[in-house]
C-alpha cells in the first residue's frame, strides 16, 4: 500500500497518552522516569521478534524483564501503549547515533509484532527462532545491509505499517522529532530490526512531506494575510485561494529563474526562486506562468507544482 494513500489520522496524543480506535494502555514498570526537557526528539522503530502482540506486551510489561517500549503495534493494527510518552522506556539498549549514546533518553520506542529473520525450511516454508512456521507469502527475501548474504524476513502487515505512519505523524506533530531510525541504525553491531521488510525510507519521506506541507500551510496563511491587508477587503484565505485565477504553486526546482516575459529569451529578473517557495499564479501562457511573490515575473511551469487543490486548509 503506498503511504500516500493512507487514511486520515484518527489518533491523538492527549496528556502523553494515545487516544484512538484499537488503542489500549497496559502500564510497564520498566522506566527510568521522566524525559529531560527537549526530549524526546527521536523515534526508534523495532520488530519484537516475537510470536504475538500479547506475548510481546507480556515481556515488555513484566517486572525485571529489563525491557519496555512506548508502543507495540499488532499485525491487526491494534496499538498497545506501555508507557506515557513523557517517560523513558528501555528499548534501545547500548546505542549511539549522531554523536549521542544511550538513545533511550531521547527516543520514543515503537515495537512492531513481527517474527524477525526466518530460516528457509524448503517447500515454501520458513521458520522463526521460536519454531513457528511461516508461508512464503508472508516472507520478504532481502539482504540486510549488516549481513553478507540474502536473508528471509517476516513481512509486516499493511495495516501495521499504516498505523506506524499514523502514530509517527501524531508524535511528530506533538514533539520536535528530528530523527526517525531503526534499532539496527543505532546498535548496528547487535541489531537487525526492523530489517529490510520495513519501509524505513518511505516512512521518513512521508513524515518529511507532511512537515513540509504544514510549513507551506503556514506560509500561505501569511501570504493570504498580506494579500488581504493590501486589498483592504477580506483578510480570509477563502479570498486568496484557490479559485482559477488565484492558483498557488510551489517551486520544485532547486533554483528557478524568473524572467520579464514568457520566453527563454526574455531577460532575467534579479530574483531566483528556491525549492519550496510558494507562488501565486497570475496568468498562464503555454508552458509559462506569470507568478507573484515579492515581485511579479514569468517562470517555466515544468519547475513548479500546482498545489492549490492538494491543500485541505484545515485550521
Ligand atoms: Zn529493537
Amino acid at each position: 500500500m503506498p503511504l500516500s494513500s493512507l487514511p486520515e489520522n484518527s489518533l491523538k496524543l492527549i496528556e502523553h497518552r494515545l487516544i484512538g480506535e484499537s488503542v489500549s494502555f497496559k502500564a510497564s514498570p520498566n522506566t527510568s522516569g521522566l524525559f529531560e526537557p527537549n526530549a524526546p526528539d527521536t523515534i526508534v522503530v523495532h520488530f519484537t521478534a516475537g510470536s504475538s502482540l500479547q506475548s510481546s506486551v507480556d515481556v515488555l510489561t513484566r517486572v525485571n524483564s529489563g525491557v519496555s517500549a512506548h508502543f507495540v503495534i499488532g499485525r491487526n493494527g491494534d496499538i498497545v501503549q506501555l508507557l506515557p510518552t513523557n517517560q523513558i522506556a528501555w528499548h534501545a539498549g547500548e546505542s549511539a547515533y549522531a554523536g549521542r549514546s544511550g538513545l533511550n533518553r531521547y527516543s520514543i520506542g515503537i515495537e512492531l509484532d513481527n517474527a524477525g529473520q526466518l530460516e528457509p525450511k524448503g517447500d515454501g516454508l520458513f521458520e522463526s527462532w521460536f519454531g513457528k512456521l511461516y508461508d512464503e507469502r508472508d516472507v520478504v527475501a532481502a539482504q540486510h545491509p549488516h549481513q553478507s548474504v540474502m536473508g528471509y524476513w517476516h513481512k509486516y502487515s499493511d495495516i501495521q505499517i499504516a498505523k506506524t505512519v499514523s502514530l509517527c505523524r501524531v508524535l511528530c506533530a506533538h514533539y520536535s522529532i528530528s530523527t526517525v531510525v531503526g534499532h539496527e541504525e543505532i546498535a548496528p553491531s547487535r541489531k537487525v530490526d526492523p530489517g529490510p521488510a520495513f519501509p524505513m525510507e518511505a516512512l521518513r519521506k512521508s513524515l518529511m512531506a507532511r512537515a513540509h506541507e504544514q510549513e507551506l500551510h503556514s506560509r500561505i496563511d501569511e501570504l493570504a494575510k498580506e494579500d488581504g491587508l493590501r486589498k483592504e477587503n477580506h483578510a480570509g484565505r477563502e479570498n486568496f485561494l484557490p479559485d482559477k485565477e488565484g492558483a498557488v504553486a510551489s517551486v520544485s526546482a532547486n533554483a528557478l529563474n524568473v524572467r520579464k516575459g514568457p520566453s527563454m529569451s526574455s531577460p532575467l529578473l534579479d530574483n531566483t526562486l528556491h525549492k519550496g517557495e510558494v507562488l501565486k499564479i497570475v496568468e498562464k501562457q503555454g508552458e509559462w506562468a506569470k507568478v507573484s511573490f515579492t515581485k511579479t515575473g514569468w517562470v517555466n511551469t515544468q519547475y513548479i507544482n500546482d498545489i492549490s487543490e492538494k491543500l485541505p486548509f484545515q485550521v
